[in-house]
């Protein structure tokens, strides 16, 4: 099965009225929980990583190429259908080496820039991917940021349904991703989504929606969603969380030596990660449930 098009399974999902999950990694071993949940749950997927988090000059000293690699390495011996996703990059010069890494969708974090710049960049990205056969995730609109005192608002603006027509129409872009309400990294509670909002969205659009915010959208609409045209979910925060609290649960029980070989990288049931990984397996199954994409692996 292994790598597939991102665009005709978003497609597909949309059709059959369920949603692929995109589960942000940041390592290999998070990568591996994402597949091996998805193969658990006979579910396609979305694997990849994200910009955002990660420092930029990182990305451009090698950093993209690395992770483009490994991307490359997990999907190609995936039992399910996978899509392997560049999210949230810097530059459009880092989304240019993720074409060339090996990914097969990229998305330019174009959130905060003025319009014109923002067209311009992703028409330029559009141009360079789909001559690669890589498709093109967009967002317009931005999401407000949980912050320790709450959900800073301040820079927040929800996608305006005619100009995401115009956005699209005019950069050509494979997916949208929309603020309706949405907000990143929150994990105290559920955000207040508008989904009437997103349906007016919706009536402009042909092209998959998605929504970025997993942690804290609320389960409870997420079939409205999937009906309003929804076809990804990215999930980040509670998925570190999880993985942070198995590898919490680990140290905790250590007795006062542990031999270093066996708990760090060692890829043993006594490795540090390993109940990470399965904190994090047990909540990316428990989503791909909740957007129905389980079982729909072979269909
Ligand atoms: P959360 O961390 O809020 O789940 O959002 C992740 C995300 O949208 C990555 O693009």
């Amino acid at each position: 099965m292994s790598i597939v098009s991102f665009t005709s399974w978003l497609d597909n999902a949309l059709r059959q009225g369920y949603a692929v999950g995109y589960f942000e990694a940041w390592d290999s071993y998070s990568l591996e929980a994402v597949l091996e949940a998805a193969e658990a749950e006979r579910s396609p997927v979305i694997l990849g990583f994200g910009g955002m988090m990660l420092e930029s000059t990182w990305l451009d000293r090698g950093g993209v190429k690395l992770l483009g690699a490994l991307a490359r390495s997990v999907g190609d011996r995936a039992q399910v259908p996978v899509s392997l996703l560049l999210n949230e990059v810097h530059t459009l010069d880092q989304a240019r080496v993720g074409v060339q890494a090996g990914f097969n969708a990229v998305m330019l974090d174009t959130s905060d820039w003025p319009w014109p710049m923002a067209v311009e960049a992703v028409t330029k990205l559009v141009d360079i991917a789909h001559a690669h056969g890589v498709a093109v995730e967009a967002e317009l609109g931005r999401l407000p940021d949980a912050i320790a005192e709450g959900v800073d608002r301040s820079r927040a603006a929800l996608t305006d349904p005619q100009q995401a027509r115009q956005f699209i129409e005019q950069t050509g872009a494979d997916c949208l991703a929309v603020s309706i309400g949405n907000v990143h990294l929150l994990t105290n509670g559920y955000a207040p989504v508008d989904m009437t909002h997103l349906e007016a969205i919706h009536q402009q659009l042909s092209v998959p929606l998605v929504i970025h915010g997993g942690t804290s959208f609320p389960p409870s609409e997420v079939p409205r969603a999937i009906a309003a045209g929804v076809a990804k979910f990215n999930v980040g925060t509670l998925l570190k969380r999880a993985f942070l609290q198995g590898m919490r649960e680990t140290i905790g029980a250590w007795p006062g030596n542990v031999n270093v070989h066996d708990v760090m990288g060692s890829h043993k049931a006594t490795d540090l990660m390993t109940l990470g990984q399965e904190r994090m397996k047990t909540k990316v199954r428990e989503l791909m449930r909740l957007y129905g994409s389980a079982g729909r692996a072979y269909e």
